[in-house]
């Protein structure tokens, strides 16, 4: 039980060591993948002024609605909300591009980012207000294949993580500006007269985002929109062209999809493709991941006109699917050798003996206390170390060292040097955890000369 009354704020969690194995291997395939595919690192900031989020969502979006976390000072001449924690990562990275002129780059620019992001929404499972986001960004380009290879991309991560089976994708087209905004009067005209039969939430979005309507949990929107007119009436050839291509494609690469014409997304930014990946069982509510195309974003932001197509999974609901599914990282820290040691002589030495073990790569934990060596033991049992050298006053005397499996519980003395050999053998070589800088450092020049 906790004795103090602090507790990590609502909607947040502490990311726990058992967490990090999940976390590290699911950052490992994100990297991984990421290199194949020529996208680079980016990190915005964690907080940006209030009105890159504003402008590049939407006013009218939930996120910016209701979810933004301000940040300021009060007192201030900037005022206590100038600026805002991100709330996901595309805005930042738009703002980035147009900032460092990235538009001068070999296009498309590719690039992707891992962090945490935050939302103020009621906290419930799956929805926190601190959670972690991997983001791919593709800007520069618009064209169907750029779409179909950022699908591909995400698509190899969630079966890298052996997730895959149980999602599915969900993808839909919702055409060019041009079209939906013809799409939103339309759907407003049919909507006249039949406002007061709406939830009073969706009546308010019929005003200021009427495309929410669309993938509205509301029961009893989803009935009036059945005889609603759809999305798909008011796509242009263009848009419905750029759709079947990028269908075909996702064929030709194998990648099971199944078409949603409801989906929309709730973003402002989004034209053309947008998709997402379910839950088999629950749908909407608990997507992993989702992304699309957004034209018109960077020009929104300040910059020259600038295509780009983008992708954010969650990995805190990656973590519950890869749990569900029973899939485990390997335990990276696991303890190979304990080192016991009684008496200061003893001590001294062992001290030197885990800076070897270390440096040879074997994951070591030296009790260097003053405790007995019975309990130090204990302690190397709760560790769960592989194997344990025992050091005392008598070993030091006679240049010996105790070795223990511990699981086998059997022990043998030996000549100290020979301690080292014998657990490189009984460890294996290959096993050792060995950092080594293995990739060419390209030399520094120095710009001056
Ligand atoms: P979005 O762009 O809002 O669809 O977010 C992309 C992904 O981030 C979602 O599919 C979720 O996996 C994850 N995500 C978004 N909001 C939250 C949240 N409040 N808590 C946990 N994960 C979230």
């Amino acid at each position: 039980m906790s004795q103090s009354e602090f507790r990590s704020p609502k909607g947040t969690h502490d990311k726990l060591p058992q967490d990090h194995q999940y976390m590290t291997y699911i950052k490992k395939a994100v990297r991984h993948r990421a290199r194949q595919a020529g996208f680079k690192r980016i990190d915005p900031p964690m907080f940006e002024e209030r009105a890159v989020f504003e402008r590049g969502i939407g006013n009218h979006t939930d996120i910016v609605e209701k979810e933004l976390f301000s940040v300021g000072r009060k007192g201030t001449e900037e005022g206590s909300d100038a600026y805002a924690l991100r709330p996901e990562f595309t805005a930042g990275i738009c703002r980035a591009f147009i900032q460092h002129g990235m538009q001068e780059l070999p296009q498309p620019v590719e690039l992707y980012a891992i962090g945490s992001c935050f939302r103020y929404d009621r906290p419930q499972k799956g929805r926190y207000r601190e959670f972690n986001q991997f983001d791919f960004e593709v800007i520069g380009l618009s064209d169907p294949s750029l779409d179909a290879q950022l699908i591909n991309v995400t698509y190899q991560i969630l079966k890298d993580l052996q997730i895959i089976d149980r999602l599915t994708l969900q993808i839909n087209n919702i055409g060019t500006a041009e079209n939906r905004k013809e799409y939103v009067q339309a759907l407003k005209d049919y909507f006249i007269g039949k406002e007061r039969n709406l939830p009073e939430l969706d009546r308010a979005r019929l005003q200021t985002n009427p495309l929410r309507l669309l993938d509205s949990k509301e029961e009893d929107t989803q009935i009036l929109l059945k005889r609603a007119p759809t999305l798909d009436q008011f796509l242009s050839d263009e848009s419905k062209k750029y759709h079947a291509t990028l269908l075909e494609y996702l064929e030709a690469l194998g990648i099971a999809y199944i078409e949603n014409p409801l989906l929309v997304r709730g973003l402002d930014y989004y034209n053309q493709t947008v998709f997402e990946y379910w839950d088999q069982s629950t749908g909407a509510q608990n997507a992993v991941g989702g992304g699309g195309r957004y034209d018109s974003l960077i020009e929104l932001l300040g910059g020259k006109p600038t295509p780009g197509v983008g992708f954010a999974g969650g990995i805190e609901r990656i973590m519950w699917h890869m749990k569900e599914a029973g899939v485990a990282p390997p335990d990276k820290d696991q303890v190979d050798v304990f080192v016991a040691q009684l008496g200061p002589e003893a001590k001294k030495k062992c001290l030197v003996l885990v800076n070897e073990l270390r440096n040879l790569g074997f994951h070591t934990v030296g009790a260097l206390g003053e405790a007995s060596l019975k309990s130090q033991m204990r302690l190397a049992d709760r560790f769960q170390a592989r194997y344990a050298l025992l050091l005392g006053q008598m070993e030091v005397k006679e240049g010996t060292i105790i070795l223990k499996d511990m699981a086998a519980g059997k022990q043998k003395s030996m000549k100290f040097e020979k301690a080292l050999p014998e657990l490189i053998k009984l460890i294996g070589e290959e096993n050792l955890d060995t950092y080594a800088i293995r990739d060419h450092l390209g030399e520094f020049s120095d710009p001056g000369e």
